[in-house]
């Protein structure tokens, strides 16, 4: 393994699209970030030229977070969520166009990666991480490696906290995205008559003044992520559990209102570390994992130690 390699992680959001030339130590050297386009065939022509402008000879590889489901073993977008990408092939398109090996998986495992690499979860092999934002998505690595089942394991925002509860976009009811995503937060503000323009940081200014409501809200908000958080436990039993997404934070401030009850299922939750960066990070990272390890170097924590090798 070369250790001055490089490769470029891109992260489609919902908002932003962001690339960035990062180096094996996970440090971002060089980066764009533009407005997204929702058409599939310009936002392909966006990345294209981006990279064409972060690419050098250190680039080893280039990796692909997309929101919603994703093959990665066969590279294929499967539901992309706001933009149509699932008739998009994007990574044979970009491989084609750039001659770099291309690595593409759900933004939420390459948040992860990022975070198990340089950010909240370094050092653990097995991570379960929430990521809060206008929905709820997860990923989950065990003895160091992504779990993904037969292609799209991980989906934790479709947890079930209430069999009886809200109607959600998946099918079911009472999954945790509709009890504790940011549109759930929304909701719950909207009810409780607040102004619409109340924001999380509102309620906790408000709750520690000693208003009932906001306590309220940050209660019924927190108190299913924390069913769902005991469930994975039981289920996963991980060295932690990682929150991220835009309202990570405010998550985990939250559900310290909620502690964990059961001994049996006690397990430290921590905030991610990485911000907006995550998926650029998890997204480079990837690629010099699955590019530049060499097939007879056998690892227990491939991130970690990409990581480990310094930029
Ligand atoms: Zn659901």
């Amino acid at each position: 393994m070369q250790h001055s390699a490089t490769a470029i992680g891109i992260d489609i959001g919902g908002t932003n699209l962001r690339v960035g030339r990062v180096s094996s130590g996970g440090e971002i050297l060089d980066w764009v970030a533009e407005p997204i386009t929702r058409d599939p065939r310009d936002l392909l022509d966006r990345i294209v030229e981006i990279c064409r402008r972060l690419d050098d000879e250190t680039v080893a590889g280039i990796g692909i977070g997309v929101p919603g489901r994703v093959d990665a073993r066969h590279r294929a977008v499967l539901s992309g969520g706001y933009i149509d990408l699932a008739s998009a092939s994007l990574a044979e398109d970009l491989e084609a166009a750039l001659g770099k090996p291309v690595v593409i998986d759900n933004d939420c495992n390459m948040a992860l990666v990022a975070e198990i690499a340089t950010g909240a979860a370094q050092g653990y092999d097995n991570v379960v991480m929430f990521t809060i934002g206008t929905g709820i998505g997860g990923a989950v690595v065990m003895e160091g490696k992504i779990v993904r089942g037969r292609a799209t394991a991980g989906q934790l925002g479709h947890l079930t906290v209430a069999q009886d509860g809200l109607a959600c976009a998946c099918g079911r009811r009472g999954c945790v995205e509709t009890t504790s995503s940011g549109t759930a937060l929304r909701r719950l503000i909207r009810e409780a008559g607040l102004p619409a323009s109340t924001v999380v940081e509102d309620l906790f200014v408000a709750e520690a003044a000693g208003d009932p409501i906001a306590g309220r809200i940050l209660d019924t908000w927190a108190s299913p992520l924390r069913t769902a958080i005991d469930s994975m436990v039981a289920a996963a039993d991980p060295d932690v559990i990682v929150l991220g997404g835009g309202l990570g934070g405010a998550a985990h401030r939250a559900l310290s209102r909620a502690p964990a009850v059961s001994p049996w299922y006690q397990c430290g939750v921590v905030a991610a570390q990485l911000g907006d960066d995550a998926g650029v990070i998890g997204a480079a990272i990837s690629a010099l994992v699955e590019h530049m390890m060499e097939p007879e170097a056998t690892t227990s924590a491939p991130y970690r130690d990409v990581a480990g090798l310094g930029g």
